[in-house]
């Protein structure tokens, strides 16, 4: 976003605007976190905004303040629809292609005449909005809608609710500031927003220390055949549908399984295959440490795609053939893997 796209977007909003916030599909902490706070945001500034979450997100998001006015488009799609076509702005954030909203969702957005502005952090940004501000190094997008506020000469305004859910989308999407894209600047910013409010230890509570005993149990099954391939520096791990039946799978309980095949003496490359009947698919996540990029992986081969170290995919195929697929390819791919960096 440049000086000029800055000036059009601050004279838009001295005047009160029809707002609406979009997260990506089955929205992460940073998808919401960005969303709810932007939704605060706005809403001190006399917007009219509301937040449309494509579908329903993991109950251990729930507290963020503004999440019991979020609507689901799935569940409430005329409103939405009709919210969506009233919008003088609406912004796309945490995805880079409007396919990640899902199909029906999608369809409402091509439609729609207004103005789109993006903000995100993933690869290869699709040109559907007419703000773009994109930067792939960013460790979360909320890190980008700090610097949005900051670029809009608003960051006075940023209130605790505002200062919780930046906090809370930059401490999920940094892995809790471990992975390589959290800088000095992450920190900087993360350091300004406690002292706006973010109180750092409860909202780290409220996230990871909040397990359900049956999500504990599904890890345990999911750790219990995890498969190591020392040979391609490589570990997977699946989750079989009656596993989730068997421990009462709830959305979001698979969250972070990926990582532990990732935290594995020797493994540069990490996989998670999820059987999911709900949509026929099995959901992939990729993880991986250094230059070898799941991005470019998911993308040729598994209808994804994400970040070069974290990406997501889809098989049509069944587990059993998803996993045989995805072990055929793995060879051509050894040299890649030998050379990619364990830390
Ligand atoms: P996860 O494995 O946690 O679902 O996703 C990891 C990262 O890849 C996230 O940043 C997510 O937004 C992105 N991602 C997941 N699935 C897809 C996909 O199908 N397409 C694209 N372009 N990105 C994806
Ligand atoms: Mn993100």
């Amino acid at each position: 976003m440049n000086k000029k796209e800055i000036q059009e977007l601050q004279a838009l909003l001295v005047q009160p605007q029809k707002i609406v916030l979009i997260p990506h599909k089955n929205a992460d902490g940073d998808a919401i976190g960005s969303a709810l706070a932007l939704f605060h945001f706005f809403r001190e500034q006399q917007h009219q905004v509301q937040v449309i979450s494509p579908n329903n997100y993991p109950g251990f998001l729930k507290w963020m303040p503004g999440s019991k006015e979020v609507l689901f488009f799935d569940y409430q799609e005329s409103l939405c629809i009709r919210l969506i076509q009233e919008a003088n702005l609406i912004f796309l954030l945490d995805f880079n292609e409007l396919s990640r909203v899902g199909e029906d969702m999608k369809r409402a957005l091509k439609t729609y005449q207004g103005t789109f502005v993006m903000i995100d952090h993933h690869q290869q940004p699709s040109d559907v909005a007419r703000y773009l501000y994109s930067d792939t190094k960013a460790c979360a997008t909320a890190e980008l809608v700090y610097k949005f506020i900051d670029k809009m000469g608003a960051l006075d305004s940023i209130n605790a609710d505002i200062a919780t859910c930046l906090y809370t989308g930059i401490l999920t999407d940094s892995g809790s500031f471990r992975f390589p894209a959290t800088t000095p600047e992450t920190h900087r910013i993360v350091a300004n927003l406690m002292e706006k409010g973010a109180e750092h230890s409860s909202i780290y509570g409220k996230i990871f220390d909040n397990n359900t005993y049956d999500r504990m149990q599904l890890l345990g099954n999911a750790l219990k055949n995890m498969q190591f391939l020392p040979d391609y520096k490589t570990a997977y791990m699946y989750i079989k549908e009656a596993d989730k039946e068997k421990f009462n799978f709830q959305k979001g309980d698979t969250e972070g399984f990926v990582n532990y095949a990732l935290a594995l003496q020797g493994v540069v490359f990490a996989i998670i295959f999820i059987e999911d009947n709900e949509q026929s698919i099995i959901k992939i996540s990729f993880r991986s440490k250094g230059s070898f990029s799941v991005n470019q992986f998911a993308r040729k081969h598994f209808n994804g795609g994400g970040h070069d170290n974290a990406a997501g995919g889809r098989s049509s195929l069944t587990l059993q053939k998803t996993i045989k697929q995805f072990l055929t390819i793995l060879p051509t791919y050894k040299q890649d893997l030998y050379a990619s960096e364990e830390n």
